[in-house]
């Protein structure tokens, strides 16, 4: 029974990692595989929209779009949480399903420490993304960024933030969301609530690595 219920469990795993990272691939196009992949990844949001358009009209997709806009696009921690709640959750469902098997007959001790010590990384890079600064720029600092990405007067003239009211030095934008002018601005992060730019790529993207390695 156990040998069972892990065979299930590790084609569980198997099915689910190909349909979410693999599943766009050609070779898969046409295939339920390829269906599965784009619910999963963008695609059930347009069905929600279809089947509220179709039962609640435009009240009802101008109210989801509303949700979805407090969700993604404003500072609040709703994303944050969200996605302590899926780690947390599937670490938990590992370690009552699968931990019980460590050490066995194929595992050996050392993959418990490696499974829990990959989710304690993930959850605590995800935490110095969120809470460290992505180099707002601001009328104290300015002139340090500006030493730091100088006009060229080709590609990068000097501009004034409209909003900030302080020079913008180059490569740098004003996010809307975030209400500040960013150094080097890549995009607004929504799962890390404020910020996302140069500043904390090297943690983003060691969580990134770490989480879809889990
Ligand atoms: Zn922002
Ligand atoms: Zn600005």
């Amino acid at each position: 029974m156990a040998n069972l219920e892990l065979v299930f469990y590790i084609a569980v795993v198997l099915v689910s990692s190909v349909i979410c990272f693999c599943g766009h691939w050609p070779i898969f196009e046409g295939t339920p595989i390829h269906a599965l992949n784009y619910y999963c990844t963008g695609g059930i949001f347009e069905l929600l929209e279809k089947c509220v358009g179709f039962t609640c009209g435009e009240r009802g997709l101008r109210a989801i779009y509303c949700v979805e806009h407090y969700c993604c696009e404003r500072p609040n921690p709703i994303l944050q949480i969200f996605y302590f709640t899926i780690v947390g959750g599937a670490y938990f469902a590992a370690m009552t399903t699968s931990f019980k098997y460590i050490p066995g007959p194929y595992l050996s001790a050392i993959h418990w420490y490696l499974g829990t010590g990959s989710v304690v990384m993930g959850l605590l890079l995800f935490l110095l993304t969120s809470f460290s600064d992505p180099g707002f720029v601001s009328s104290s600092n300015v002139s340090d960024y500006l030493a730091m990405f100088p006009y060229d007067g080709v590609l990068y003239e000097e501009k004034i933030c409209s909003t900030c009211n302080i020079p913008r030095p180059p490569r740098s934008k004003h996010c809307s969301i975030c209400g500040h002018c960013v150094a080097r601005f890549d995009h607004h992060c929504g799962w890390t609530v404020r910020f996302l730019s140069h500043m904390d790529y090297d943690w983003s993207k060691s969580k990134e690595y770490l989480h879809r390695g889990e």
